[in-house]
């Protein structure tokens, strides 16, 4: 048994962890960054502009950088939106995470690979935290250490959350499951068997979302590029749902069932923030841990990686004034600067993702010009969310009207859809 006692240590190395780690570890601060390694997270790592920005991430991190996104409807209605702005990184989650995790500990955290087991005793001052040292799967001794506070960036799971932060066995989720395969060198590697092959100019600067109850009663699928590898996945809360074989007809129909599977992996989104994150006085939750992924998009990277920053913060003032209550502000400062987007998002995707009538519908408007405008500005800069967040509804309200048939002018789409 091990008597240290860290000022923090950070349980999770995913993006939530490693910011926290390397944001405290700066200010001079003891942090250990424990880790179960051993296992990549299952993403499919779409990033916006803004995450390299505020956390300088270089883009020679990414693994691809698409210009386009294609909204497939129920129908095989294909409306493509261009980025005129800028473009949407792809980030390998085996490469980034690790790229974070040496960068917090080059700025001072010490990385322990190990499994959090159980939270002990506070002493009043710190909090034991027991885990077993080594990658997943290892047996080897549990190990005793203390520290002031405790950030649990375990992942939607969270295991740190369960054991100290009463709510956190409720957070809501949507599983996603995804399968990696090698992208087709040339296209004739795609299978031409099949009448839907929208993949079939397979573009490696393009991703594809495709609105299909049948795919995704709830939620949405998924064909993003990342260089060399595809990432073709689903999600959907619906408990039964056949998720692998919604999976199996996406490759069928965009050609890629002959590709070579690399992995199949799957693990839940949360959709909704906790409504509290700390057990007030040593634990506070981050990231997916909180539930801080965005609703309709499933952005969770970006807003980890945020909340990451913002829970460091407030755990760095509970240090300095020797205040514990401080880590209380983690979780209202968020919300403060995301949470009307959230609930925004939490209402459009309650209602576009209802029916296929509505999705048909949702397809149509992406190509509306004040839609696109919205979407990528939201999306790539975080800017015009910050200024207005009621953008995000006057859209809605705009696209509701004309689903009901009571739309304007302005209501139309500029393009017209492609049938596939
Ligand atoms: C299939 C799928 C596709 C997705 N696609 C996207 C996308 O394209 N873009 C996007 O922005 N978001 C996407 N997301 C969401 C995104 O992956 C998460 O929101 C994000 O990874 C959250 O980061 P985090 O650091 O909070 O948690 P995680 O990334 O889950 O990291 C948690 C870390 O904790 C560690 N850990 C867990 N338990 C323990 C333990 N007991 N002891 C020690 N360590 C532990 C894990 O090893 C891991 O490193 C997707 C999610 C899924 C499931």
């Amino acid at each position: 048994m091990n008597s240290e006692v860290y000022d923090v240590i950070v349980v999770g190395g995913g993006p939530a962890g490693s910011i926290a780690a390397e944001d405290l570890a700066k200010q001079g601060l003891s942090v250990m960054l424990l880790d179960r390694a051993g296992r990549i997270k299952p993403c499919g790592g779409a990033v916006p502009p803004q995450m390299l920005r505020d956390f300088d991430v270089p883009r020679e991190v990414l693994e691809a950088e698409v210009t386009s996104a294609r909204m497939v409807s129920p129908s095989n209605n294909a409306v493509d939106m261009p980025i005129e702005i800028g473009f949407v990184g792809m980030v390998d989650r085996g490469h980034f995470d690790e790229w974070l995790r040496e960068r917090a500990a080059t700025a001072g955290a010490v990385r322990q690979d190990g499994t959090f087991m159980s939270l002990g005793n506070s002493d009043g001052r710190s909090r034991e935290l027991i885990y077993t040292p080594g990658k997943k799967g290892c047996t080897t001794e549990p190990v005793s250490v203390r520290a002031r506070y405790i950030i649990g960036a375990d992942g939607a799971k969270t295991k740190v959350g369960r054991a100290a932060v009463p709510g956190a066995e409720k957070l809501q989720s949507v599983f996603a499951y995804h399968e990696i395969v090698e992208a087709p060198q040339h296209e004739s590697s795609l299978n031409r068997s099949t009448d839907f092959n929208f993949a079939l100019e397979a573009d490696p600067l393009r991703c594809d979302v495709v609105y299909n109850g049948k795919l995704s009663p709830d939620f949405y699928s998924w064909i993003f590029p990342h260089g060399k590898t595809i990432s073709v996945g689903t999600g959907t809360a619906v408990q039964g749902f056949g998720i692998r074989e919604a999976v199996t007809a996406l490759r069928k129909q965009s050609g890629l069932d002959t590709a070579r599977t690399i992995r199949t992996e799957g693990a839940p989104i949360p959709m909704k923030p906790l409504k509290r994150w700390d057990d007030g006085c040593h634990v506070v939750l981050a990231g997916d841990a909180a539930g801080v992924v965005a609703p309709a998009s499933g952005e969770g990277i970006f807003y980890a990686m945020t909340c990451g920053r913002i829970v460091a913060e407030s755990v760095a003032e509970a240090i300095a004034t020797d205040n514990p209550a401080c880590i209380k502000k983690a979780r209202k400062r968020f919300m403060k600067k995301h949470g009307k987007v959230f609930w925004v998002l939490g209402i459009m995707q309650k209602f576009w993702y209802h029916s296929d009538k509505r999705r048909e519908r949702f397809v149509t408007m992406c190509a509306d010009a004040d839609v696109q405008k919205l979407t990528w500005e939201s999306y790539l800069n975080k800017k015009l969310v910050g200024r207005d967040p009621m953008a995000h509804v006057r859209v809605f309200i705009k696209d509701v009207g004309h689903l009901l048939g009571i739309g304007s002018e302005t209501g139309k789409p500029d393009s017209k859809p492609t049938q596939l």
